[in-house]
């Protein structure tokens, strides 16, 4: 199969990350310090109608004006730069026009369907509490996958004067103005049963497509198949079926579907949905790297590229990005001592942990930059960098990263409970930007992402081979007669790039 997306870098920003606007990323892109660098870049969904959770509560996909507009796209076009976009299909703002509808009109509202009532959902599996929610049976949410303590429901207040509690499986948040009116936020789950949800999966699909997108990320998709005394997370084989029924509008809109999930090495989630032709995302990379560059040992970082090849798994990998540095998903290709190490190395680095109220087994990530996982060392994060873009994959560069961004703990402070992940996503003003291609750990990044954009031997059908002996690590990319080849010292972090 001939990959639709390239295998050239892409850059990672929120619209208003680099200097305020998408206009303004487009502009950085095409300054002499960075044209070439790259040939994608990923926007994240705050570029939408949105109102939490940075972008991921979206309320219709309407471009945000005040951050990017159709002229911005066009620009991006011009430098020949294609984006990423999210398809977030798990949930939708309670601001979004179809929960206004139904907040609204209650039951006649033709949207009725369109979210997930709980108490229809759970009817006959559960007891009515005097607030007005079923509680299931025990044995039916067991083994259920919950993100937040308690149940994920919202009570929204109907026109009649009902309660009725929606299902909510991320952010909400419930306020009371001075007049006493209630004021919600959160992300609705949507009924993917409902035809009409259908409808808009087909439409929004086309949407992102006319926006420039080359690959749609397909946002916490996992959540979205639901059973009653089910796992609620992925769900099988509804969840590929969510997929499958994706396909054709993705297809015919030369789409890659790029679905996001965490999960364990050792489930293979990575594995099956390559086999079936997706593009997967590589979230061991970040966690090996480290792993790497702190042990000075690149076995496991050489089996781990050379599996890719065998497996032919096409990946968009990382460092860095919006969310926290994924490290259970390693378990199964590190020894689970090794990656507590790691966890511990990196919160000592000033970084942060946030398991899910003590599900610690499930899902895992540790708060903090790159930059400052590491040690914020220069040498560290261009070797870190040098990796990456040799590793198989598709490389996307959170913003932060190549700016040296270190652990923003006033962010964090300012955003409150719940606020770690701002620590790295601070956004970079024009005077920022401005020192920061002063500095030699950017320029040096630069440098190499010019190189991984241009170089022919960096190819879907390129031979890749890894080894690690001792110390270093040699990664050598070969396609149609010619060569890259990278040698790095894992201790000193000194490291060659040549290409023939
Ligand atoms: C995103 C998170 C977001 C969540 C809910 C995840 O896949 O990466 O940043 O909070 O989905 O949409």
């Amino acid at each position: 199969m001939t990959p639709k997306a390239n295998i050239r870098p892409m850059l990672n920003v929120y619209p208003d990350s680099l200097g305020g606007t998408l206009h303004d990323v487009a502009a950085l892109l095409g300054t002499d310090a960075v044209r070439g660098a790259f040939s994608s870049l990923y926007v994240l969904p705050s570029l939408f109608h949105s109102d939490l959770d940075r972008g991921f509560s979206v309320i219709d996909f309407e471009l945000e004006q005040s951050l990017a507009t159709e002229d911005d796209l066009a620009a991006l076009r011009e430098l020949g730069v294609d984006l990423k976009l999210d398809f977030v299909l798990n949930h939708l703002s309670v601001q979004s026009p179809q929960f206004q509808d139904l907040v609204q009109n209650g039951e006649k509202s033709e949207y009725r369907d369109f979210f997930i009532d709980w108490n229809e959902f759970w009817a006959g599996h559960g007891e009515m509490t005097p607030e007005g929610f079923i509680q299931p049976d025990p044995a039916l949410i067991r083994d259920m996958f919950f993100r937040k303590p308690g149940l994920p429901i919202l009570m929204v207040g109907f026109p009649d004067g009902r309660e009725v509690p929606y299902w909510n499986t991320f952010y909400q948040s419930v306020t009371t103005d001075e007049e006493g009116r209630r004021r919600y936020l959160g992300q609705m789950d949507l009924n993917i049963r409902s035809e009409r949800v259908q409808a808009f999966y087909h439409d929004t699909l086309r949407r992102l497509a006319a926006y420039g997108a080359g690959i749609v990320r397909l946002d916490a998709f996992a959540y979205a198949a639901k059973a009653v005394g089910a796992r609620n997370f992925f769900n099988e084989p509804e969840t590929w079926e969510l997929l499958q029924s994706l396909r054709e509008t993705a297809d015919s809109e030369h789409l890659e579907l790029l679905p996001e999930i965490h999960a364990s090495y050792r489930e293979a989630r990575h594995e099956q949905i390559a086999s079936r032709g997706y593009m997967t995302y590589d979230f061991f990379l970040p966690g090996l790297v480290i792993d790497a560059l702190e042990s000075g040992d690149g076995a496991r970082l050489a089996a781990w590229a050379t599996e890719l090849q065998e497996k032919g798994i096409r990946t968009v990998n990382m460092l860095g990005c919006h969310d926290g540095i994924p490290l259970l998903d390693l378990v199964g290709i590190l020894p689970e001592k090794r990656i507590q190490a790691l966890i511990d190395l990196i919160v000592s680095r000033g970084g942060f942990v946030k398991n899910l109220h003590g599900q610690k087994n499930v899902y895992y990530q540790v708060n903090a930059t790159f930059y400052s996982a590491l040690g914020e060392d220069d040498q560290k994060m261009l070797l870190a960098r040098a990796i990456q873009l040799f590793m198989p994959g598709k490389p996307q560069v959170w913003y932060l990263d190549l700016f040296a961004g270190r652990n923003d703990h006033a962010a964090v402070a300012r955003a409150g409970e719940g606020g770690h992940k701002e620590i790295n996503r601070t956004n970079l003003t024009a005077a920022d930007i401005e020192a920061g291609l002063q500095k030699d750990v950017v320029k040096e990044q630069l440098k190499l992402l010019q190189l991984r954009n241009s170089c022919p031997a960096f190819d879907w059908n390129a031979k890749i081979t890894a080894e690690a002996e001792g110390e270093t690590l040699t990664i050598r990319w070969t396609h149609e007669g010619s060569d890259a080849v990278l040698k790095a010292n894992l201790k000193t972090f000194d490291f060659t790039v040549e290409t023939h």
